[in-house]
């Protein structure tokens, strides 16, 4: 449906409403007349209705109620037909021919498209689909005149070079990315009511006019107030705006507005705060309406946006050539792109916001999908060096371990001798939860390599974990390794050292470095990297993750993350990589009891502590932020602050560590050895202790502000506790009170495994939130939700079929696919794993 079919019908069932008493737009209803015409011309209406909606309109003031009654009886009849443009017209002499289709009774509401008339009457239109429809607006814009998404704004018509640079500043600097641009939410305005009817905590639209208006200063002149009275014949609304003291000049009084905001309540009376407005004239595009509202950079306002994005959806949308072939559009049941921008941007309903997403949403999976497929296919087609031991070999070394290897180990080191021997490049995701146990089975992998003299490394989020790795790497390959043959490079690593390490990784005497994002400055070269391993994978960005491929030819990959991923989204996210599951604790391990308190309840986590460093264990306190971002910040937040207030008046008789990520690595990395060497009972921790620390001595964690992390999140922290064999406790604690909260949190207490904490997270937060932009392959799933398991299989599986017909989107027909690929999957960061 054309948005300004809505807007009319708005109108005219708010006249009806009122009874016909030509008020409802304050001089006469022909007063929409202008702004209407001009939208109906952009919608491409027929210009026969148009003209129809004019005459009609134009002598209502003259007519009787009767006359009225039937004016809008006719017109509201007209435009119902959802394919208005193809329908047949009457002949201009309306009142004499029956109404093609009965009119609803003038005192009922117009239906809003397809509501209120019961099932069994009337049968539905046949433009009517069952799904959230998508519609084919057949459209006026030639093919000639179309233009390819990845257009510079600069050559687009309509974008003047003024424009162009505010958007370039945003960093939108192709057509496609203003148009994927997308609202951060919208604002439902679209409902109209008369004054005497508004509601408390209505959000709607109002149209009256002005009364009388004025502006004064309170808080000693700090502050503008701009009181103004409208009414709409039915009844009076003050309107209030803060500090916006320009507003009152514009209020002269008999000014025709429409109003869209919340109905407040003060002092008994309902009242519209900071409304948005426009003359009752003008093109009605931040009011009555479903509003949208984007996302802001500096020195760029709300409105001015608005109005931007309008003028070029408006016109560029139309133009946009589909990437998408026309078969997939018909099989999947898409919305066209044209469409899809337009009404992403300005819904017309709720309905075809619904529809426009899902496009979007597919192809996100689509493109993903297509992306991964071609990656997998280059990689099988390379070929990688061989590496192999034999069992005995192997037996030697696992005899030696301080513990039985699980099942699920033995398992996953089979695995990896499998990729190594074949020839190709090992591509595996290593999925095992938290204290799985997945160093010891990367670090065989490793001596593996080494021992037939090649180079490996293990690339680690976190200095403190990569110096943990250091650590408990050499002490595994102690008796196999010399000295020197494996080391340690971080940020921090003195400049004189680097230079020598990067010497040694260069003439290969250097067999294993282990280290953070360190490892891919550019000076860093390898003789012969075969096998590189990353730890935490999620916490590192696509781009980091092909440099560190890029340091080897062809060279053996293994991932590791704990974050398990639901096989949907395996196969489509990590469709290129094996995947090798550790599902299986070592022995011995106690589940982590998990409770959530209620703030006020917090000192019977501490007495928890207490009792647990009485027995000789030690304990984490984890803080989400380092120190109060201002002053209006809860002071409990700040990990600094804190570490002070608990040891001087909560833990006196304790000795407590202070960690956080503005501390140099060098200090970390003497606080955890600290903490393991049992130098102090307590660390107190913003969320850099989150991923793989290994302090098998800790039993207890409290978690403060637990509201502010995602379950998987969580999940990670409380696996810093339960790594030996004493029963382990975590406590959370959200900021308020707030049932829903701990209701979430609760899932957190009632499972302690980790893939239904991430189904979770996935359902509360998507797929975007829950793989981060690090680990999707290109910049972000802003749309795709994991709830749409449906869409998500019939992506892949379109995808996969025009992939076997045409992997290289040769064709003609798969040129406008092929740019869209390459911007989703720009050169060198075409790495999902
Ligand atoms: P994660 O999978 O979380 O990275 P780690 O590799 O850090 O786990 O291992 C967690 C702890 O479990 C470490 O202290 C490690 O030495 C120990 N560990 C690993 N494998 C076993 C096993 N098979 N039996 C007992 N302890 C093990
Ligand atoms: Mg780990």
């Amino acid at each position: 449906m054309h948005s300004s079919i809505r807007k009319l019908q708005k109108f005219l069932q708010l006249e009806s409403e009122r009874g016909y008493d030509n008020r409802a737009v304050v001089g006469g209803l022909d007063k929409i007349l202008p702004a209407w015409l001009k939208e109906a011309l952009e919608d491409q209406l027929e210009q026969r209705l148009i003209d129809y909606v004019a005459e009609k309109l134009q002598d209502y003031a003259e007519q009787d109620i009767q006359g009225r009654r039937e004016t809008i009886r006719d017109l509201l009849s007209e435009l119902k037909e959802p394919g208005i443009q193809q329908a047949p017209l009457k002949p201009q002499q309306t009142d004499e021919a029956p109404p093609a289709q009965p009119a609803p009774p003038a005192e009922s509401p117009q239906p809003k498209e397809k509501d209120i008339t019961p099932p069994e009457a009337a049968p539905p239109p046949p433009a009517h689909q069952p799904d959230p429809a998508p519609v084919h607006k057949p459209s006026a814009v030639p093919d000639s005149e179309r233009v390819a998404l990845n257009a510079p704004l600069t050559t687009l018509d309509g974008i003047g070079k003024r424009y162009a640079d505010k958007f370039n500043k945003m960093g939108l600097n192709s057509l496609i990315d203003l148009l994927y641009y997308f609202p951060r939410r919208y604002d439902d305005y679209s409902q109209l009511k008369p004054i005497n009817r508004l509601e408390y905590g209505d959000e709607l639209t109002v149209l009256a006019t002005v009364q009388s208006s004025s502006a004064r200063k309170i808080n000693n002149g700090r502050m503008t107030i701009t009181e103004v009275v409208v009414s709409d014949g039915t009844g009076f609304l003050r309107l209030t705006w803060f500090n916006q003291p320009w507003v009152a000049n514009k209020m002269k009084t008999g000014l025709q507005l429409v109003l869209s905001g919340k109905i407040d309540m003060y002092l008994g009376r309902l009242v519209m705060n900071n409304p948005e407005w426009e003359p009752i004239e003008k093109e009605h595009l931040h009011t009555n309406r479903i509003v949208p509202v984007y996302p802001l950079t500096a020195k760029i306002t709300q409105r001015w946006l608005r109005k931007t994005m309008h003028q070029t959806v408006t016109f560029w949308a139309p133009r946009v050539r589909d990437f998408m072939p026309d078969h997939i559009l018909q099989d999947a049941r898409l919305l066209d792109l044209p469409n899809t921008i337009a009404q992403i941007h300005f819904p017309d309903s709720f309905e075809q916001l619904k529809a426009a997403r899902n496009r979007l949403s597919f192809d996100e999976i689509f493109l993903l999908q297509l992306g991964v497929l071609s990656q997998r296919r280059s990689w099988m087609n390379a070929a990688a060096r061989i590496f192999e031991v034999s069992d005995e070999w192997l037996a030697q070394r696992t005899s030696k371990l301080p513990f039985t290897l699980t099942g699920a180990q033995i398992r996953t080191i089979t695995d990896l001798r499998t990729d190594l021997r074949s020839g190709q490049p090992m591509n595996r995701l290593l999925q095992g939860d938290v204290g799985s146990g997945k160093t010891i089975v990367a670090a065989l992998g490793m001596a593996i390599v080494a021992d037939q003299g090649a180079q490996s490394t293990i690339m680690a989020p976190t200095s403190i974990l990569a110096e943990q790795h250091y650590r408990k790497i050499t002490e595994l390959l102690t008796e196999y390794i010399q000295p020197g043959e494996i080391r340690l490079l971080i940020g921090d690593t003195p400049e004189t050292e680097k230079q020598e390490i990067r010497q040694g990784l260069q003439d290969g005497s250097i067999k294993i470095i282990v280290g953070t994002h360190a490892l891919l400055e550019d000076p860093v070269q390898f003789k012969d990297l075969h096998f590189a391993v990353i730890d935490e994978q999620h916490r590192f960005g696509v781009a980091q993750r092909a440099n560190l491929r890029a340091k080897g030819r062809n060279l053996h990959l293994l991932v590791m993350t704990a974050t398990p991923i639901p096989r949907s989204l395996a196969l489509t996210v990590y469709g290129d990589l094996d995947l090798s599951v550790m599902d299986e604790m070592p022995a011995g391990r106690q589940p982590t009891e998990t409770r959530v308190l209620y703030p006020n309840e917090r000192e019977q986590a501490y007495q928890l502590i207490r009792s647990q460093v009485e027995q000789g264990h030690q304990a984490f306190i984890i803080y989400p932020l380092v120190e109060a971002e201002n002053e209006k910040q809860d002071e409990r937040q700040a990990a600094v602050q804190e570490y002070e207030r608990l040891q001087t008046n909560v833990f006196p008789q304790f000795k407590l560590g202070l960690m956080h990520g503005r501390l140099k690595p060098a200090e970390k990395e003497a606080v955890m050895t600290a903490f393991r060497n049992q130098e102090f009972d307590i660390l107190v921790s913003t969320s850099v202790v989150e991923v793989g620390v290994d302090i098998p001595n800790a039993t207890s964690m409290l978690i403060e502000s637990a509201n502010r992390f995602g379950l998987s999140q969580l999940h990670q922290f409380r696996g810093r506790i339960g790594r030996g064999d004493v029963k382990s406790y975590c406590i959370l604690i959200p900021e308020t009170p707030n049932a829903v909260e701990n209701e979430r949190l609760a899932a957190m207490a009632e499972t302690n495994d980790g893939f239904i904490l991430a189904e979770r997270d996935l359902e509360q937060r998507g797929p975007g939130q829950f793989l981060g932009t690090r680990q999707s392959g290109f910049a972000e799933l802003q749309m795709a939700s994991l709830s749409d398991i449906r869409l998500i299989e019939k992506a892949r599986m379109h995808a996969q079929e025009l992939f076997n017909q045409d992997p290289n989107l040769e064709r003609p027909e798969h040129r406008e696919l092929h740019k869209m690929m390459k911007r989703f999957w720009p050169a060198g960061a075409g790495d999902v794993s």
